[in-house]
């Protein structure tokens, strides 16, 4: 692997982990372009499958594009059938799930994923 490319990560994960609104790949490649304007949209999806497959940032599947998230620490998601945005709840996380569920099946239970559907907060002002 080059330097360039673990660079190009190094700073694709700090611009994800900078912020809160959970972006597509193509709001991050513009968001991204003007501190690398080398980077191509092909090494940006290439680099986001390689950081959500070894766990390292997430990625939720939104109606037709999929959203990423740099926070990797247990927090529950909304996402919201108008506008297909990803939003963080405020809920703390509930994390006696794993023992509960863990305790019916034989093999191990190691984190959780929840995701809600419904309207967020802007649209449900907006109706
Ligand atoms: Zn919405
Ligand atoms: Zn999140």
């Amino acid at each position: 692997m080059s330097m360039k490319y673990s660079r190009q990560r190094e700073m694709i994960l700090n611009n994800l982990c900078s912020r809160k609104d959970h972006p597509t790949a193509d709001e991050l490649y513009l968001d991204l372009k003007e501190e690398l304007p080398n980077l191509s949209l092909g090494t940006l999806y290439r680099n986001l499958a390689l950081l959500s497959d070894n766990g390292t940032i997430l990625k939720f599947n939104c109606g037709t594009s999929d959203r990423f998230d740099g926070n990797n620490n247990l927090h529950y998601h909304l996402i919201c059938d108008r506008c297909n945005r990803l939003y963080d709840l405020d809920h703390a996380p509930l994390s006696e799930l794993d023992a509960m569920f863990a305790s019916d099946y034989e093999g191990k239970i190691t984190s959780h994923l929840l995701v809600f559907y419904g309207i967020c907060k802007s649209c449900n002002r907006s109706v």
